[in-house]
């Protein structure tokens, strides 16, 4: 059998979450919450089922979560998308991603990716037949380099997808950022796949940090597919709920593959998300939650060698390990999960060619007993 994905093998993820379980480490690897959602939230889902509604929904999502999820745009970003024509509900955005490169991707079109990237977006273009351009973010700052993708930018670009608050560096992109990105675009016909799961993860609105969504620019918003995932926002990242905000002649192409690719999503999680929605507290409280573990986390590693990289948004803190050891990113992590006893992610799993740059990334999506428990151990190195 020819592989259609020779490089690739079990995703980072997965590996570290295996090591981390088998070495009995505590797990700051994987980026998932290690306590439980609001059990209103399950009680909701309850409520659904037992009132029967579990058989397929609309293939587009049911209407409750549509408007729910509409509603939201407009209250956080001024958006004007139709619960019935520009939203979709997805298994999550890993779903929502690949879903919309296979309907825009023809085979030969180029996709530009900024590295480092989450990993599913290479081989999803890989999939569609396309050619990946790797951008690199500035190395050391992770910000992006607007000179570079401008030149990467040809007529055979069909679409850049851009993550902020971003993972793995934790870094978000400013209001000059976005502007700037819609200028170079601008006399383009290059489709944003904007990646925003961790919207409501964007800290220090004291100093005037704020999640600059794409929809906030309106000549971004024309051509641009919004990911977002119920997993990251509500602390349920197995339920795979997620969607896609797009003009409605975009999200015209990318229903007619979801509805061959899942066809549509778990309906009594969808009905419970409707009505959770129904109250804003719980995502406008999440940065307060999130920056509390990020400071706790931070302090816990100031006397160590480690050097903490700034976490500006997200559940993620990326340190420089290269005053801790001398061991390469991949072997750092496998050396602290399993004789240190805390997993973490080598960011060298988010780049094509493997860079390495002596940085780690940890997840303090954790309850504080967890991330003491982890920190007593850090500490000392
Ligand atoms: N994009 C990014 C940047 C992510 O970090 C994740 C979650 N790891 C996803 C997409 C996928 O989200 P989901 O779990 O909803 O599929
Ligand atoms: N997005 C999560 C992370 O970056 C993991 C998702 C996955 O396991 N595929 O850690």
């Amino acid at each position: 059998l020819t592989t259609k994905l020779p490089a690739v093998g079990t995703t980072i993820f997965t590996v570290m979450s295996s090591l981390a379980q088998e070495s009995g480490a505590v797990n700051l690897g994987q980026g998932f919450p290690d306590f439980n959602c609001d059990p209103k939230l399950v009680a909701d889902v309850t409520q659904a089922m037992t009132q029967g509604l579990n058989q397929y929904p609309p293939m587009a999502g049911v209407p409750v979560l549509r408007q729910a999820i509409s509603d939201k745009l407009q209250l956080l970003y001024g958006g004007k998308y139709s619960a019935d024509s520009e939203i979709t509900v997805t298994a999550g955005a890993t779903q929502a991603i690949i879903t919309i490169i296979l309907a825009v991707v023809h085979a030969g079109d180029e996709v530009i990716v900024l590295e480092p990237c989450y990993d599913s977006y290479v081989p999803n273009i890989e999939l569609a037949g396309g050619v990946v351009v790797r951008v690199p973010l500035v190395p050391g700052s992770f910000r992006p380099d607007f000179d570079k993708i401008s030149a990467a930018i040809t007529p055979k670009t069909r679409a850049i997808i851009i993550n902020s608050p971003h993972n793995p560096s934790a870094t978000v992109w400013t209001k000059a950022d976005m502007l700037r990105l819609e200028e170079i675009l601008a006399p383009t016909e290059v489709l944003l796949i904007s990646d925003e799961v961790y919207e409501h993860m964007v800290f220090d609105a004291d100093k005037g940090c704020a999640h600059q969504s794409a929809i906030l620019f309106s000549r971004l918003a024309a051509r641009a597919f919004i990911v977002s995932s119920f997993g990251k926002t509500y602390h349920v990242t197995g339920w795979k709920v997620g969607y896609v905000a797009a003009p409605a002649a975009l999200t015209a192409e990318f229903r007619k593959v979801h509805q061959f690719n899942v066809f549509t999503v778990n309906t009594p999680v969808q009905y419970a998300l409707a009505a959770y929605m129904a109250d804003a507290k719980p995502y406008l409280d999440l940065p307060a939650f999130y920056q509390r573990k990020r400071d706790l986390f931070r302090s816990g590693l100031a006397g160590s060698r480690f050097k903490l990289l700034p976490s500006e948004g997200t559940y993620f803190q990326c340190v420089d390990i290269s005053a801790v050891s001398s061991l390469n990113e991949a072997d750092f992590c496998k050396w602290l999960t399993t004789e240190i006893g805390v997993a973490a992610i080598p960011l060298s799993a988010f780049y094509g060619d493997g860079f390495d740059q002596r940085v780690v990334r940890f997840c303090f999506a954790k309850k504080d007993q967890t991330l003491e428990a982890a920190l007593a151990r850090l500490a000392k190195l």
